[in-house]
């Protein structure tokens, strides 16, 4: 490949289902890469394998990139580019050609056999405990083709009608040597490989012959893609070099598989539903069983988040910083610092950057999504909504607690309502007579004060306990429980002071009430 090549880069899913994490991730290192190197970055949708077709998969998969800020400047869904169609099996009359061009050459033959006859194969070769049985430099020799039949014979059968498909004629003992960015050169002896089948009797190439054709014709300088699909590269670099197109392919990189959080095997979906996350960026609803699967966005997670966290799962920056941007992870990316060992998804670090995500958030466009909740509980429980300026306030105070929006309403209820129960153990162990003298003091002094900041509020607090002759560290956990019901919380003279006075008081007269 031509060192000086204009970097273009493809994300080219199967319309098959919902996009996997994993799939999110190939498509941001692609994206990362495009945008660090002034590149183009491409979305292709393959989908030549119409058994497989999933309605509502593409759409889903656009929506998705579109949620994660993943944005192809040419492809499907993003406004198409000079390469136009960008969707396979709109581009089915380019591929025959080349499906032909390799027969001419002798580097695929046409074969005939039935789905019977090759299951018949397959079983003899069970039979004669043949490991991994398939159709290829040895078994070819045996079936119903191009090599086998003659002449007269194959031309009887095309013109029949007879249904066929073209198989790629892989070479005996030969190495196939691939350079890898990630893994280094790789070797394969041709004779682990099979006669892959590369156009179908239906009128359309295989994923195999569609993806190089398309990512020649596409001028894709670099093809980064998941790790699955390493064993296919040997085939693929067959087929640039029978074609002719050995000097510009592509230069590949196989990233590593996102593994399951204890490291053991390919994380799944069934992972996720097993422990409690998801597996795909936005909830998904299965066309044909209805089931409905969770989608990070609708957990709440900040787009950018997610990002970061995916970025890191298989790539590691240079320095200690976890925290980037998308304009900073183009900075920072390199392909040469992508490991080749599998990267253990941990839902928790999801979690955990999320929650830094929310902190980095404004108090005002956290209040913009939390008035949305806050409308509902007030219909619910008869409150008056208050003014957006105390909202922002609630949100800067507790967004340091919590990891999403959704977290919120619980842990600042008291923000809006009196609490309508009390941490049950905190009173049984604090409220003692002295306690209770303390807070009728409390309330008095605090009604009479002129003013109610933080720091007023502290000290009326402390000077109260002077006089009450107690230790204001005994009845600080009790004071949070009575103006918010539960333990835990922000600052504790800050939630005073937000609160107000008179609703301050309030609740103490009303602990005062309940509790003798
Ligand atoms: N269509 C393949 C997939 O679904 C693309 C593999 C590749 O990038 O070459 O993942």
């Amino acid at each position: 490949m031509t060192e000086n090549k204009k970097v273009r880069v493809r994300y080219a899913p199967s319309p098959t289902g919902p996009l996997h994490m994993g799939g999110v991730r190939t498509a941001l290192y692609n994206y990362l890469f495009a945008r660090k190197h002034g590149g183009d970055f491409v979305l292709r949708i393959e989908d030549t394998d119409q058994g497989r077709f999933v309605p509502g998969a593409e759409k889903y998969i656009i929506e998705s990139l579109k949620w994660c800020g993943i944005c192809p400047g040419e492809g499907i869904g993003f406004g198409e580019g000079p390469y136009a169609p960008y969707r396979q099996s709109e581009r089915k009359p380019f591929y025959r050609q080349y499906a032909d061009q390799l027969v001419r050459s002798g580097h695929a033959y046409y074969a005939f056999d039935t789905p019977e006859e090759l299951e018949a194969m397959r079983k003899r070769m069970e039979a004669a405990k043949v490991t991994a049985p398939a159709y290829n430099a040895v078994t070819r020799e045996h079936m119903k083709n191009a090599l086998t039949l003659s002449e007269d014979e194959i031309n009887r059968r095309i013109s029949g009608g007879e249904h066929y498909v073209i198989r790629i004629k892989i070479p005996r003992n030969e190495e196939i040597r691939l350079h890898d960015i990630i893994r280094g050169w790789v070797v394969v002896h041709s004779s682990s490989l099979d006669d892959k089948v590369l156009f179908k009797s239906d009128g359309m190439p295989t994923y195999h012959l569609a993806n190089v054709v398309d990512d020649y014709l596409m001028k894709i300088s670099h093809v980064i893609r998941g790790e699955e699909w390493l064993p296919s590269a040997p085939l693929h670099v067959l087929l640039y070099r029978y074609l002719g197109w050995e000097d510009v392919m592509p230069q590949f990189a196989h990233l590593p598989l996102v593994l399951r959080p204890d490291g053991n095997g390919k994380l799944s979906k069934r992972d996720g539903d097993r422990l409690g996350f998801p597996v795909f960026p936005l909830e998904w609803q299965d066309p044909f069983t209805k089931e409905v699967s969770s989608g990070y966005r609708e957990r709440g997670y900040i787009p950018e988040g997610f990002m970061n966290m995916l970025a890191l799962l298989g790539w590691h920056p240079s320095g200690n910083n976890e925290i980037f941007s998308m304009d900073e992870l183009v900075r920072e990316f390199s392909l040469d610092r992508v490991s080749k060992a599998g990267a253990k998804f941990d839902p928790e670090k999801a979690k955990w950057f999320n929650q830094q995500y929310l902190r980095m958030k404004s108090d005002e466009e956290l209040a913009s999504v939390f008035v949305r909740e806050l409308e509902k509980q007030s219909v619910s429980h008869g409150f008056a909504l208050p003014g957006s300026d105390y909202i922002q306030r609630v949100c800067g105070l507790i967004k340091e607690k919590a990891a999403f929006i959704g977290e919120f309403w619980n842990l600042g209820s008291y923000f809006f309502m009196p609490p309508a129960a009390y941490d049950e153990e905190v009173i049984k162990k604090r409220w003692t007579p002295a306690a209770r003298a303390f807070f009728s003091l409390l309330r008095d002094n605090y009604a009479s004060a002129m003013e109610f900041t933080a720091p007023v509020a502290e000290n009326i607090f402390k000077s109260s306990a002077g006089q009450a002759g107690i230790n204001p560290g005994q009845v600080m956990q009790l004071f949070r429980v009575i103006i918010s019901g539960i333990v835990g919380g922000p600052a504790l003279f800050d939630t005073a002071e937000l609160l107000g006075k008179e609703a301050v008081v309030t609740r103490i007269e009303a602990a005062l009430q309940k509790f003798t």
